[in-house]
């Protein structure tokens, strides 16, 4: 058995409370808490043979794998943010005070000197014009490419009826993180929306801060996109026993001024007060400088098995990529820390001329919420049938395989304990069959994805 993609396997950190894949473990080694970083003076070049938009782990991947075969090439990172790389996978722990700038920055600036890339902080890329390869600047200058990756990232999508964008925050950015925890008050109400990853690590963050929180939920269940319905009732369940209140099947109809102050109307009739408001209904890939090229996008920008996009010499990867699913094979968005680092190292690769397919990510799921483990791999989400294996009718732990056509598609945890449980080595897998594995003693989220791998290959 060749297992390709183990690298995720050390991404799942033991994060104390709530972060689930993180940066491996080796990042945090040169680690180095940086204040907000302004691009150097030094002019910038006519032209450069790469040019990064997007200064994330998509972007970050990209100047490893560009490094990695051409150490000659100029490289141009651009930013529109003004922070070093950090991780937004921590930005929840950031506002509950467990974890300080520091220990968010994953690369400090002389990883960009080491790497010859020269990083404008700051800087956004507002038009991009393919013929004549150019990516024109927000203060006005041009700067000529000879190959681009767009690492864009992704925003928060603002749903609902409401005229919620007036003071309702949402956590994709450093900044937006700082503004939560300078909005955090103990005794406060906090309003959260979204029971996906995000909303339910904002409102632990929160609950953290000593806010009452709420957590209003439009569908039946939490996690609805990485778990299914018995393993979001645990959770949910858990939640309520450490003081998030959870409202499920619930959508907040409007925001408005009471004599008291702000108060949410909420579709069960409740009109709650509330101070701060957190939307985290999902993201939306940046995808408008694709498409005001030209290039071709879906949900995402579209790429092809080397991540290329539809116009020539430029790639996308990340959270802005409509990429390859290892387990279905199909093309989607998947809004994972590991698989846009994944995908930045591959499109820098390419590149840099190495023509090398890019196998698919897996979706992949490992949060420690308070003492209670969820992990998920692949498709975890169906409803049962015949074809799934379980154990754990009521509690954790709570297991699952998810099967299709006699083919492991997916698989699920539910445990209590703090942080994630270490890989075992993945030779001890190949002698056993998918369902006695899944279910036996050490199952973990390496031994679910080497699992998975195998599966799909055969
Ligand atoms: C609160 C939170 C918690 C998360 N937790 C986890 C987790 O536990 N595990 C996990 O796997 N994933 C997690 N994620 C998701 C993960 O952070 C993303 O999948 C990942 O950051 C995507 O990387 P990226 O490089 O594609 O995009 P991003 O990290 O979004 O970086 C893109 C960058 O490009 C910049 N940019 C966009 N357009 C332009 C432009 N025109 N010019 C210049 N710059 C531009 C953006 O401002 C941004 O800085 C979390 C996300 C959030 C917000």
């Amino acid at each position: 058995m060749r297992i390709t993609r183990l690298s995720l396997i050390n991404i799942v950190t033991v994060p104390p409370s709530v972060a689930a894949i993180m940066p491996r473990k080796g990042h945090w080694q040169d680690m180095e808490g940086r204040a907000p970083h302004d691009a150097t003076s030094r002019p910038l070049e006519p032209s450069y043979d790469y040019i990064i938009v997007g200064n994330g782990p998509a972007g970050v991947g990209g100047v490893e794998g560009i490094r990695s075969l051409d150490t000659q090439g100029s490289v141009l990172v651009l930013s529109d943010e003004r922070d070093l790389p950090y991780t937004r996978c921590l930005l929840p722990r950031f506002i509950s005070g467990k974890a300080s700038l520091k220990e968010l920055t994953y690369r400090p600036s002389r990883f960009y000197e080491r790497n010859d890339a020269r990083l404008e902080l700051g800087q956004r890329a507002v038009h991009l014009d393919t013929e004549r390869r150019l990516l024109k600047l927000g203060d006005g200058r041009e700067v000529a490419y000879g190959k681009l990756l767009l690492a864009t990232g992704s925003s928060p999508v603002l749903r609902g009826p409401l005229g919620f964008a007036n003071g309702v925050m949402s956590l994709r950015t450093l900044d937006d993180a700082r503004a939560i925890s300078a909005a955090a008050m103990k005794g406060g109400r906090a309003l959260v929306l979204g029971g996906g990853l995000v909303g339910i690590a904002v409102a632990i963050a929160l609950a953290d801060r000593g806010m009452r929180v709420l957590l209003v939920v439009s569908s039946s269940q939490v996690l609805s996109q990485n778990a299914d319905r018995r393993a979001a009732d645990i959770l949910t369940s858990h939640l309520r026993a450490k003081g998030v209140e959870v409202a499920l099947a619930t959508d907040a109809l409007d925001l408005h001024e009471d004599v008291g102050g702000r108060a949410a109307i909420l579709s069960d009739g409740r009109n709650v007060p509330v101070d701060i408001v957190v939307s985290a209904k999902g993201v939306r890939p940046n995808a408008g400088l694709a498409a005001g090229a030209s290039i071709k996008v879906g949900k995402g920008i579209i790429v092809d098995d080397q991540l290329r996009t539809s116009a020539a010499h430029v790639y996308a990867a990340g959270d802005a990529a409509e990429a390859r699913d290892y387990i279905s094979s199909m093309h989607g968005t998947m809004t994972l820390w590991p698989i846009a680092s994944e995908q930045g190292r591959v499109a820098g690769r390419n590149m840099a001329g190495a023509g090398e397919p890019y196998a698919g990510g897996i979706q992949i799921c490992s949060v420690d919420f308070l003492g209670l483990v969820v992990a998920s791999i692949g498709e975890a989400r169906g409803a049962s049938g015949p074809d799934t294996a379980q154990e754990g009718a009521c509690g954790p732990p709570y297991r699952r395989v998810f099967m299709r056509e006699g083919r492991a598609v997916g698989a699920l945890e539910v445990l209590e304990g703090q942080g994630t449980r270490t890989s075992v080595p993945c030779t001890r897998i190949e002698a056993r069959s998918a369902r006695a594995l899944l279910l036996g003693p050490e199952l973990d989220i390496g031994m679910m994805e080497a699992l998975l791998l195998m599966d799909v290959r055969k």
